[in-house]
């Protein structure tokens, strides 16, 4: 969709509306000093400098005014390889965020978050993208791995949390738990949690309740960078389209949304099941041991063998 966008000249940059006549304030809103064409709002700020460098990809000269944003997509864009295309596309599109955040929130996010988060949503999509590796087997009763294939499991980069959620819901009981456990670069666990309610839920509130549970968490604790991941493909799909308020599902994401826009850069997505044990397994746990608890530092012992597993 955002490649589209950019292909067709059109994402709402000062110069854009004001062709359109609805601005007549033509100045890009962070460096105050040249006009916001796409090409400088995406690549020539003088903002970016590190974000170029530390992308470590050459497209001509940065400084060079390019109103007519085709030709810079015919003479440096269309030329690469599909996998610098992608991912200069995907940076592209994080630092149209970085601008976004910066307007509508003035919070200014660093060039290397920027990048970096770029290279960790390419690798995962990518990483989703693939079959299942099915030899990863779980004991029935217990955490324990009885295989040995890698771990599917990816670690965000420094300076980065990583969020693991999930729900299980015992519905005969109308009794739901949730879990979470948070993650360094290293695969340390920094905190980890679960929740027992009372209640009949879908599978999707339940999923979301679980992202709303976390996020109040790492509030409170006091992140900044977060990247929450979970295996509901629709709640995602769903926080992305903005679902109406009118539904219970809408509410929860509604207020998961607020918590989500508090961080300083946060992003959430998809990962199939197997790359979600951890989650899983402390959500199962809260449904079980019918408790609520936070460990921090730390986690419960029926995680420890899925933690070191995927540590590796
Ligand atoms: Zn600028």
């Amino acid at each position: 969709m955002f490649a589209w966008q950019i292909s067709s000249n059109w994402i709402p940059t000062k110069c854009n509306l004001t062709k359109h006549g609805l601005l007549t304030d033509e100045v890009c809103p962070i460096c105050d000093s040249q006009l916001e064409t796409t090409h400088h709002a995406l690549w020539g700020c003088s903002s970016l400098a590190d974000c170029r460098n530390l992308s470590d990809i050459s497209l001509g000269d940065p400084l060079a005014v390019c109103p007519d944003f085709y030709d810079f997509i015919h003479q440096f864009l269309d030329p690469l390889p599909i996998a610098t295309l992608e991912l200069i596309l995907v940076i592209m599109w994080r630092i149209w965020f970085r601008r976004n955040k910066k307007v509508h929130y003035d919070k200014m996010i660093d060039s290397d978050i920027v990048v970096s988060w770029g290279r960790d949503f390419l690798a995962n999509y990518q990483r989703v993208d693939k079959p299942l590796d099915n030899s990863l087997t779980l004991g029935s009763s217990s955490s324990t791995l009885m295989g040995s294939s890698r771990s599917a499991w990816v670690p965000p980069t420094r300076g980065i949390v990583k969020i693991n959620v999930d729900a299980a819901l015992d519905t005969p009981n109308g009794r739901c738990g949730l879990g979470m456990v948070a993650r360094d670069s290293t695969g340390d666990v920094i905190v980890s949690a679960v929740w027992h309610i009372m209640g009949t839920f879908t599978p999707e509130i339940a999923e979301a309740l679980a992202l709303k549970y976390a996020a109040n968490q790492c509030r409170l604790l006091g992140f900044q960078n977060v990247w929450f991941e979970f295996d509901c493909l629709n709640v995602v799909l769903k926080f992305n389209n903005q679902v109406p308020l009118a539904s219970s599902l809408g509410l929860v994401i509604a207020d998961f949304r607020l918590s989500f826009s508090v961080f300083h850069s946060a992003s959430l997505s998809f990962c199939a099941r197997a790359f979600n044990t951890v989650a899983h397994s402390l959500a199962k746990y809260a449904l079980s041991e019918v408790i609520s608890k936070v460990w921090w530092p730390g986690y419960p012992s029926c995680i420890h063998d899925l933690i070191l597993y995927e540590k590796n």
